[in-house]
């Protein structure tokens, strides 16, 4: 879609949303706008409509969720959009954050009749603590939901960031009509188009007309208006990037109302790729030489290539398919000979990509996740952040004459960062111990090693609800703790494993002199 002198703005930002609130048909509609598909319904296929899922596992369809993570490219008014899919299930895992490391701003998605929901504030959470800018839509307006000043209130309330609406809402919930634009004053009026198929007609009317269009809903759009700039509720752009405010956009994903808005407002307001910080406290600008690091491994996508992609975020300089580059943690070359775009089941070849698009490297088996591939000057991003596990099983091979295919099979799902792989000499290799954020990716693990590698996997719960880490020095003490057990994790860290976390502070309390510190919850 790009050439190597493509200069264009780039912008990629991941939509984080609680399953439901609308994230697919958002998705769509942002893709229709920007005319890469005729008609909505192609993305995701939901609701019976006509469906394009992903099909690498059979599991992915019959649930109807997207385990698979890529990126949605379009062009839009001068500028490459790229939207970067986070993975939406309730019981959601590391890969939902790990996509957060590889985008510059965030669209927060929230259902106008919920509020805010958990899995959204989890993933709130993560974007402030990586200091990625959020920008809030407020969705499904055209169904009767909550008062839009109550919602500002819950936005403040919960996360912290002061909501500080863009546009405002012409008819309650349920009565949706268009939207006051609170920098120009005019009302955005929507038309309806039938079954929101194709892109929603909008028509500006100046305020003065505005009255005669909307009827009393214009006052009451008006009255709001002033109430907010009383509140000091206007955009501060300096505040936005520092994370301190969010603009809110009030939306009908279903309805394609205030999806141009949403366009508009990634353009106007959302930052472009900035430099990335280094391991030794540098930065590689984005006009530097090619560099970029990988935050998504996945194998088995499609089962006539077992193959290995390597999902990249491009930092610096120009990509182009074929180049040979280094491998910053092994220090050999790899051969970008085959690079795609994936989103959903589509796959095209890319040719060249800039910084903040996402390239998919094929035949990938030596990248890991957090891994940083570049040209000339050596670079070396600091690693993805694992999370604190807080679900933990015991794993073996159902039948032992298959345990070769079992560890292979291990060390895949360990390597793509499906699970947490954890080991002790007590355990021994035959029993491993896996360790995951939610109890859902044992599920996959499960059905992948037996698709696979045909090695069925039994597992067994353990009682243990929290992991800290620890060093050499503390395993022997904390092994004498009674309920707990020290386990290595592949890249040599030592965990201790406490049943919940009055038995971690105890041991705490009774070992001052070991080191006993908190994983990150979040990147
Ligand atoms: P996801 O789980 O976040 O991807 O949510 P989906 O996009 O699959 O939407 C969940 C349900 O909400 C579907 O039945 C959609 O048709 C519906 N939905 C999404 N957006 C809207 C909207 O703006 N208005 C209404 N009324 N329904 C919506």
């Amino acid at each position: 879609m790009s050439s190597p002198t493509d200069t264009r703005a780039r912008r990629t930002f991941a939509v984080i949303s609680h399953p439901d609130a609308g994230k697919s048909t958002l998705t769509e509609a942002l893709a229709l706008h920007a005319r890469v598909i005729s008609e909505a319904g192609a993305v995701h296929g939901k609701s019976g409509r006509r469906g394009t899922v992903s099909d690498w596992m059979e599991m992915e369809r019959s649930r109807g969720i997207s385990i698979t993570s890529a990126a949605l490219q379009f062009d839009y008014r001068d500028h490459v959009v790229n939207l970067v899919d986070t993975p939406g299930h309730s019981d959601f895992s590391e890969d939902t954050y790990r996509v957060l490391s590889a985008v510059d701003s965030a669209v927060m998605l929230v259902d106008a009749a919920k509020g805010l929901e958990p899995q959204t504030l989890k993933l709130f959470q993560v974007c402030a603590h990586r200091g990625i800018p959020v920008i809030t839509v407020i969705n499904k307006w055209d169904r009767p939901g909550l008062d839009p000043l109550a919602l500002m209130d819950e936005i403040e309330k919960e996360i912290g960031l002061k909501p500080t609406p863009l546009t405002w809402p012409v008819g309650q919930s349920g009565e949706f009509q268009g939207v006051l634009d609170r920098r120009t004053g005019h009302f955005i009026h929507f038309t309806r188009t039938a079954g929101g198929a194709t892109r929603a007609p909008e028509r500006h009317v100046p305020a003065d007309e505005a009255a005669d269009v909307a009827g009393d809903a214009w006052a009451a759009a008006l009255e709001g208006h002033e109430l907010l700039e009383m509140d000091d509720a206007d955009h501060d752009q300096e505040r936005f990037l520092a994370g301190r405010t969010t603009p809110v956009l009030f939306a009908s994903a279903l309805q394609n109302f205030g999806v141009a808005q949403l366009l508009e407002v990634l353009l106007e307001l959302a930052p472009a790729p900035t430099a990335t910080p280094t391991v030794d406290g540098g930065a590689r600008e984005v006009d530097d030489e090619f560099s970029a690091f990988v935050f998504k491994v996945q194998s088995g996508m499609d089962t006539n290539h077992r193959d290995r992609l390597a999902y990249a975020r491009v930092c610096s300089g120009v990509f182009q398919r074929g180049m040979v580059v280094n491998h910053g943690e092994t220090g050999k070359p790899f051969a970008t000979k085959y690079a795609q775009a994936v989103f959903g089941r589509e796959r095209t070849v890319v040719e060249t990509a800039l910084p903040g698009d996402i390239v998919g490297l094929v035949n990938a088996n030596a990248l890991r996740v957090g891994d940083t591939i570049y040209e000339g000057t050596p670079v070396r991003f600091p690693p993805i952040a694992s999370f604190a596990p807080e679900h933990f099983m015991s794993a073996r091979a159902a039948d032992t004459g298959r345990f070769k295919q079992f560890r292979r099979g291990i060390e895949q799902m360990d390597q793509e960062g499906v699970v947490q792989v954890l080991r002790s000499d007590l355990r021994g290799d035959q029993a491993p111990v896996l360790a995951a954020v939610g109890p859902m990716q044992f599920e996959v693990v499960s059905a992948r090693m037996e698709s696979e590698y045909g090695a069925a996997i039994r597992l067994e719960r353990l009682d243990y609800q929290l992991a800290m880490l620890t060093d050499a020095d503390g395993v022997d003490v904390l092994n004498g703790v009674r309920g707990v057990e020290v386990m290595r994790r592949s890249d040599g860290a030592f965990l201790a494993l406490f049943p919940d976390k009055w038995r971690a502070h105890t041991a705490k309390r009774d070992h001052p002199e070991i080191v006993l510190e908190q994983l990150p919850a979040s990147g």
